[in-house]
């Protein structure tokens, strides 16, 4: 079992269309929550002080829409860890195997962002 850290990481507007778009000196704050109908987990509202419009913290990652829940898609990764293929991890998880394949592909573009935006 692996244990969670607890770190505060600095939040980036993502909007490509905003001026304060990745500027660290940008405040960022936290602005409600919603749940989708495919997930009871919260998911969290935020709002880019300088561009001064909310957005969610899916809306720019490519899992926006994408009908999983957090767990799954946390699942999916998990799995594709233990190398298995888009295929096993469709049929552990009764999707599709596009579904799974658009998950694990939104979620690796954004592990890359993350990556280079901190290391
Ligand atoms: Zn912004």
């Amino acid at each position: 079992m692996t244990k969670k850290l607890s770190v505060d990481l600095k939040l980036f507007c993502p909007r490509e269309d905003c001026p304060y778009r990745n500027d660290s000196k940008n405040k960022i704050t936290k602005d409600g929550f919603y749940t989708t109908k495919n997930d009871s987990e919260r998911r969290q509202m935020l709002y880019c002080c300088g561009g001064k419009h909310r957005y969610s913290e899916t809306t720019y990652s490519g899992l926006w829409g994408k009908q999983g829940s957090f767990k799954e898609y946390e699942q999916a990764a998990k799995l594709f860890c233990y190398e298995l293929s888009a295929d096993t991890i469709a049929d552990i998880l009764g999707k599709d195997v596009r579904t799974i394949t658009t998950w694990l592909l939104s979620m690796s573009k954004k592990s890359k962002l993350f990556h280079e935006t901190m290391c």
